[in-house]
């Protein structure tokens, strides 16, 4: 069964065609990333008008690649939450009229179970349940994937997301945009414990996270420099915090997995692409016998290709919608679209 799935939720239009949740056909992906990087962000009321002035030619460019049409695909799915709302509703209503004029099920998808299932994409073999790192611009997950359209949040950041956490500590650090990105090329370059930045304390949940103190550290550091007129080394603070981050992450990861019994860990979103976190989770699981599912670089940052893998099993198990399908900001990973 081939799945057109549409994907708006953020700074990215894209496309894709996949076939029974596991095989990517086509992928268009039509990124604003310069444009939004001169403002050092998302703008979302840029975002909504790029959408809509590059949704209809990157839909018809998978389709085609994929020697399809509205027609002959099997069904229609699109992230319909969690993200901007007004870039997720320039998908959500493409997709709508794409399934009123060709008759074909539209399946919402949520954004989070996409980014999970981009290891599907990669990985033939992996199949639930186990246990998923969640990490992207705007979220910080560790889940349960109890089966393919069901979950259990275990542990999740209580102030910034990982991705966020990368953001606002580059552009403390006078890197550009995305700082995800530039912390990560400048990593090797620099000394990882050249600074001892502090080991947040989260009360409560074991497995939550919390970025936003690291990255008021970082600030602090550099304007005590500042103050004394001296310089900060930025390779050797960047490798420190990218080593802080990835060691919170991997550590509250592998406590989750040996507490809740779990042999086979996935990583998901903007972060897995993180050089650091994918190494140090290598050697972890290794060293424990854990099988470790990495998504495809290429499939880590915001696409369509895994929409249409999860939208396979959201079909499958019957969750379709209607045209009165909405778009939603927020949503929890273990809800339904009702
Ligand atoms: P969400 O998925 O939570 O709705 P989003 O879609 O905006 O948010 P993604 O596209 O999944 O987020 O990921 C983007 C984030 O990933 C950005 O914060 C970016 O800095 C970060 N990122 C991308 N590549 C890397 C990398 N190599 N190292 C660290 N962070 C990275
Ligand atoms: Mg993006
Ligand atoms: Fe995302």
């Amino acid at each position: 069964l081939d799945i057109l799935a549409i994907e708006s939720s953020c700074d990215e239009t894209a496309a894709a065609v996949v076939r029974d949740g596991r095989q990517v056909l086509s992928n268009v992906i039509n990124t604003q990333v310069a444009e939004h990087g001169k403002y050092g962000g998302v703008v979302p009321e840029i975002a909504s008008r790029r959408h809509i002035e590059n949704i209809v030619g990157v839909v018809d460019e998978a389709l085609s690649a994929a020697g399809h049409t509205p027609d002959t695909v099997g069904a229609i799915a699109v992230t319909a939450a969690p993200g901007l709302i007004g870039a997720l509703l320039v998908g959500v209503n493409y997709a709508k009229g794409l399934s009123l004029v060709s008759g074909k099920p539209l399946v919402p998808v949520h954004h989070l179970r996409g980014h999970v299932a981009a290891n599907y994409l990669a990985h033939p073999d992996l199949a639930p349940p186990y246990l998923a790192l969640v990490v992207s611009g705007g979220h910080s997950h560790i889940v349960e994937v109890l089966d393919y359209t069901g979950y259990r949040t275990i542990g999740q950041t209580r102030d910034d997301a990982a991705g966020e956490a990368f953001d606002k500590a580059a552009r403390a650090m006078g890197l550009p945009y995305p700082g995800g990105v530039s912390i990560d090329k400048i990593t090797p370059q620099g000394d990882p414990h050249a600074f001892e930045l502090p080991t947040p304390h989260v009360s409560g949940s074991e497995y939550d996270f919390s970025f936003s103190g690291l990255k008021t550290a970082v600030v602090n550091l550099l304007h005590n420099a500042q103050q004394k007129g001296g310089t900060v080394p930025v390779p050797d603070l960047a490798a420190s915090f990218a080593y802080k981050v990835v060691d919170i992450l991997v550590n509250n990861t592998l406590r989750a997995a040996e507490d809740f019994h779990y042999r086979t860990i996935a990583l998901a979103g903007g972060v897995s692409a993180n050089s650091t976190l994918r190494k140090r989770m290598e050697e972890e699981c290794a060293g424990r016998g854990i099988a470790l599912y990495l998504p495809p670089l290429s499939l880590c940052g915001d696409n369509a290709a895994m929409i249409g893998a999860q939208a396979y099993y959201q079909l499958q198990a019957g969750y379709t919608a209607d045209l009165s399908l909405n778009g939603a900001a927020c949503m929890d990973i273990q809800a339904e679209f009702s």
